[in-house]
């Protein structure tokens, strides 16, 4: 049965696909995104959030490099409120190649990309945790990018210009006739329900997925997911971001994060996306090299480890994994396959997603007979909290949550819980200690029909995000939150099993690295839950 339709329909809600949606709806073409899961489920938020200098690059790849230092300005422009304007530092310890810095620091210069050689005095007092074994520290205009920020933010763009979107909506079979793509047909993975979608471009923006995606129309496209593990500390080690200074490899860069560090990553060549299994042994790699940066890494406590993969393209006879491009391909399938009304996208960075959505939107459009320019460069994705609004709202908010929430909530959603707060005293209650998130906020943001797990709020609000991982906050935002999902996720049914799914999707982070500072806080966290709380009802579960 067709429901709906739109002249394009975007295929996942990683950061390609919101880039693509709000490149199109600007350019005042019809567009539908559809996620299966809820936005940003893959790539975009299991990874790094380093905002690439184009420094990592400058040596293999300049037009990487160049790009990344262009989207670098551009996004810090345009999305102020998701991006940690930090600085990273390129740095080497006894034993780092000496001769790598020389065609490192010639790259960079070729590619715009400004360094500045900082003093090992300097560098080991504004980064005291550095490695006394520091050789040459250099400065580059790293950032850090908070990925789920970003994609919602371009979603809120993107419908302010009519864009549309759908979570929890799969793509399940494209619909052809003579060779044409008539329609797709999605299942509803909250409702169950499934319904077709007419439209006259499909765009498979599905990263890691999209050559199961390209399968479903009969297509064939080497998209060779490559997995990377990453380790979240419960502290900044560093202000700035850390890179080591050498040719890419594993384990080479801190990236600081509001009030915590991720260190990573690896690249393993895996067949099925969905694994983000991580292991005792990817997580010893990361630390035995890590330690080489910051030499005290072990006394921090790990607070998680998790694993995303990469969409990398990988045309025939090329090599995947680590030495694979990490540019982007455009795939007219009209082109290339003779089907016509579908295209894909693939690879690139997050760094680079708006630049992607350019060019591929570039090709697109013009299929339209749609001639507009792209101009997601020159628009801020959402408007700012203006100063005296924070100022006048400051008197119901804890001592640094009225920035945090201006941040999380944007304009509009701000007014709202402001408004709710000032009315309702007991919603200025803090749910979430680290965070700083109030009662107010949860209920304004699990209201909302993307709502229907205390995880989907975890991820726009990032309650349960900070140091205690949910400890604290998962039961109390549970029994707020959960009774106001319209629509509730299969297990979420009520506030009890929402919650113990919540601390379930964190459990998995955590056992990998089940040891020392790790160990004694799962223990009291199971202590609380199972011993004080009896969730599992007497039972161990
Ligand atoms: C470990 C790691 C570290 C990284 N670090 C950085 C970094 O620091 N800086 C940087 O710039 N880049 C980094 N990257 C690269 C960057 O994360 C990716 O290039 C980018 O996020 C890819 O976005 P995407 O939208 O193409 O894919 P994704 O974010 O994976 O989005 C694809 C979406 O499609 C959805 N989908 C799949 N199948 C279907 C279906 N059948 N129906 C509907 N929806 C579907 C998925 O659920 C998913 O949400 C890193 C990547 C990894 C893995």
């Amino acid at each position: 049965m067709v429901k709906d339709k739109a002249t394009v329909v975007i295929v996942g809600g990683g950061a390609t696909g919101v880039g693509i949606l709000r490149d199109l709806s600007m350019r005042g073409i019809d567009a539908l995104l559809i996620e299966k899961l809820d936005m940003v489920n893959g790539a975009s938020s299991r990874y790094h959030g380093l905002l690439h200098s184009g420094a990592r690059y400058a040596v293999k790849d300049q037009e990487a490099a160049r790009e990344c230092i262009e989207e670098n300005t551009i996004l810090r422009r345009i999305g102020k409120s998701c991006v940690e304007a930090t600085t990273g530092m390129f740095v080497q310890v006894e034993g780092d190649d000496p001769d790598f810095v020389e065609p490192w620091l010639k790259g960079c210069k070729e590619s715009g990309i400004p360094t500045r050689e900082i003093s090992k005095e300097e560098a080991l007092r504004i980064e005291p945790n550095l490695s006394r074994k520091l050789v040459v520290a250099y400065e580059v205009p790293d950032g850090a990018i908070d990925g789920f920020r970003m994609s919602w933010q371009n979603l809120q763009s993107a419908a302010r210009y009519g864009g549309r979107y759908k979570t929890y909506t799969e793509i399940i079979g494209v619909n052809i006739e003579n060779a044409v793509v008539k329609s797709i047909t999605v299942r509803d993975n909250v409702t169950k329900e499934e319904y077709e979608i007419e439209c006259e471009i499909l765009v498979n923006a599905a990263g890691p997925w999209a050559g199961q995606v390209a399968h479903m129309a009969g297509l064939e496209c080497n998209v060779s997911p490559s997995k990377g593990t990453l380790i979240a500390f419960n502290q900044r080690i560093s202000n700035r971001v850390v890179n080591r200074l050498r040719k890419p490899s594993n384990g080479d860069i801190f990236v600081p994060h509001g009030s915590i560090t991720i260190l990573g990553t690896s690249s393993i060549t895996i067949p099925d996306p969905e694994d983000t299994s991580t292991s005792w042994e990817e997580v010893e790699e990361l630390m035995k090299t890590g330690e080489g940066v910051f030499e005290h890494l072990r006394d921090y406590r790990i607070l998680r480890v998790f694993a995303g993969s990469r969409p990398l393209y990988v045309p025939k006879g090329a090599e995947g994994g680590r030495n694979a491009s990490r540019g982007f391909v455009t795939i007219d399938h009209e082109k290339e396959d003779g089907l016509k009304g579908m295209m894909t996208i693939c690879g690139g960075k997050f760094t680079t997603y708006r630049l992607m959505a350019e060019k591929f939107c570039d090709v697109l459009a013009p299929k339209l007979h749609n001639t507009a320019k792209c101009r997601t460069a020159e628009e801020d994705l959402v408007p700012e909290v203006p100063e005296a609004e924070k100022k006048a709202a400051r008197q119901y908010f804890p001592s640094y949550g009225v920035n945090l929430a201006a941040t999380r909530l944007g304009v509009d959603k701000f007014g709202d819980v402001v408004k709710t707060l000032k009315e309702q005293p007991e919603t200025r209650e803090v749910l979430c200690e680290c965070e700083n998130v109030t009662m107010a906020e949860i209920q304004r943001i699990a209201a909302e029909p993307t709502s229907h797990s205390v995880a989907d709020v975890r991820r726009r609000t990032r309650m349960g995000m900070g140091t205690c991982q949910g400890n604290y906050c998962a039961l109390r935002s549970a029994a707020v939150a959960n009774k106001l999902f319209k629509n509730k996720l299969e297990g979420c049914n009520d506030s009890l099993g929402d919650m113990k799914n919540f601390l379930q999707a964190r459990w998995k982070g955590i056992t990998p690295v089940m040891a020392g500072k790790t160990l004694r806080e799962a223990e009291m966290t199971r202590g609380m839950y199972e011993l004080l709380f009896n969730v599992n009802g007497g039972r161990r579960g």
